[in-house]
């Protein structure tokens, strides 16, 4: 992780705050604290952190309103942190812009994890050009030559297959919502059907994943959508 990078945290909860400080400061990244939504945004305008962790459960302005509020003017990455079971939430907050959550309570090395991925994503966007050529363990896409290979050996998919393949290669450790592959592949006229997503995946994890039952690459987050690993 870059040593210069900037870590807002927005939460009102004292000993949770202390604990990502805690975290994150241990890992040579500087923290700024907000304990309120309102400071949240604020501090965001002024000190141009390098990624958000955002509470979703905050006094008057909400975590929902914050990411709003920010995504009017900045495509910092923003981490959302909820507690278990508010998946609605969790979506509705990754529609709105943000790129990630967390589920309370989570380690180190889960936070960890999700920072470096968002960091990776930060710097990705202000340098243009990435690679084109992505390896997961035996899987490889290659963005270029729109090729799939699975051990060694090309793999024939289908358009759909592809696209919501290539969405999570650039995405990759990101988790993606049904309502973005939906709106990416399918168009607005495709809103809410869900099932679009599921059938397509399901016959794209056929041809990538060794056992489609225990998928090794794409990851089902459970009520929210699909993350692609970066580690298998
Ligand atoms: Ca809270």
């Amino acid at each position: 992780m870059s040593d210069e990078a900037v870590i807002l945290v927005i939460e009102d909860e004292v000993p949770m705050r202390r604990f990502l400080r805690a975290l994150v400061a241990g890992h040579g990244l500087r923290v700024v604290e907000a304990a309120s939504g309102e400071e949240g945004i604020a501090l965001a305008a002024s000190h141009a952190p390098d990624v958000i962790l955002l509470d979703l459960g905050l006094p008057g302005v909400d975590g929902l309103e914050v990411t709003r509020r920010i995504r009017e003017w900045s495509e910092t990455p923003i981490i959302v942190i909820s507690a278990r079971g508010l998946e609605e939430d969790k979506v509705r907050a990754l529609d709105l812009g943000a790129d990630d959550y967390l589920t309370k309570p989570f380690g180190a090395s889960e936070l960890l994890a999700r920072l470096r991925v968002a960091l990776r994503h930060a710097g990705r966007r202000a340098a243009e050009g990435a690679d084109p050529r992505f390896v997961l363990g035996d899987l490889e896409v290659d963005l270029a030559a729109r090729v799939v290979r699975v051990r060694g050996e090309e793999v024939h998919l289908t358009p759909i297959e592809y696209r919501l393949l290539a969405l999570l290669v650039r995405h990759a450790g990101r988790v993606l919502t049904h309502r973005h592959f939906l709106r990416e592949i399918w168009g607005p006229g495709a809103s809410g059907q869900d099932h679009y997503v599921r059938v397509h995946m399901s016959q794209l994890r056929r041809k990538i994943e060794e056992d489609p039952a225990q998928p090794r690459y794409v990851i089902t987050e459970t009520g929210v959508g699909y993350r692609l690993r970066t580690d298998a």
